[in-house]
Parts: structure tokens; C-alpha cells; sequence
């Protein structure tokens, strides 16, 4: 069930502001408060779902397609498409969910090494 509480829930409504990199009627990007590496950027889209697997099942192939387009332009934004950098999205209790709202991290500027946030 979705916390309509979360973290970034009130970024989303401007309850919290956030330092954008990106925003769209469908996304949000914008700097991670407590960047693990050179640039942390976290992107969501702009549908009340948890995590993953909530976002597919919520949306459709477009609202999915669509999503993954714009963490693609805000990689080449960020200007790190030709070093490298790394996305994940951590899910529930083993994964290392903090914020129960569909999010990616976009990690880059220098080598990642063995940091798997
Ligand atoms: P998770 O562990 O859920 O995958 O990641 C949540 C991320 O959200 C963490 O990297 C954390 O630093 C970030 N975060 C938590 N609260 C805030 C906030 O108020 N503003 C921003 N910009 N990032 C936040």
C-alpha cells in the first residue's frame, strides 16, 4: 500500500523542495541528499506506486518505456553516458528500501567500486 506520507510523496506535492535536475508532467530528478559518489541523482515517475514491481504492474508500456527514456536523457544530461555509471532501484526489506516510492539512482562521476546503493 502506498505511504502517502513518504519522503517523496511531499517532494512530489512541494510539501519538501529538492534540488531538481529534470522535471516533466511524468518525472522528477533531482540530487540525492546524501550522495554516495560524485553525482546521485534519484528519479521518479509521477504515479503513486512503492517500488519495481508496483510501477509495472500499476502502469503500462508506455508509462514503463517512457520512464526508462527519461533516466536515459538525464544520464546524457548529466554528461556521464561516456564514462559510465550505474542505476539501481533497491526494493523492499532486502533490497534496502528507505523511501517507499518508486525511485532510481543514478550514480556516476568517478568509479563506483563495490558501493551497491
Ligand atoms: P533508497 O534506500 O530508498 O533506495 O534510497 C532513498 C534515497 O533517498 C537515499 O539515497 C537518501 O539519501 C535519499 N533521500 C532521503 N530523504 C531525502 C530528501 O529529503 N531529499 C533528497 N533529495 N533525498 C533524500
Amino acid at each position: 500500500m502506498y505511504d502517502e506520507n513518504n519522503i517523496f510523496a511531499k517532494i512530489l506535492n512541494s510539501e519538501i523542495q529538492c534540488d531538481k535536475v529534470y522535471e516533466d508532467k511524468d518525472v522528477l530528478f533531482f540530487n540525492d541528499i546524501n550522495p554516495v559518489s560524485k553525482i546521485h541523482v534519484l528519479g521518479i515517475p509521477k504515479v503513486k506506486c512503492v517500488n519495481f514491481s508496483d510501477f509495472v504492474k500499476k502502469t503500462n508500456k508506455e508509462s514503463v518505456f517512457n520512464f526508462f527514456t527519461k533516466v536515459e536523457m538525464v544520464i546524457n544530461l548529466l554528461g556521464i553516458s561516456e564514462n559510465g555509471y550505474r542505476i539501481i532501484t533497491n526494493s523492499g526489506k532486502d533490497g534496502g528500501q528507505e523511501v517507499p516510492h518508486f525511485h532510481i539512482h543514478i550514480l556516476g562521476g568517478e568509479k563506483i567500486g563495490p558501493k551497491i546503493r
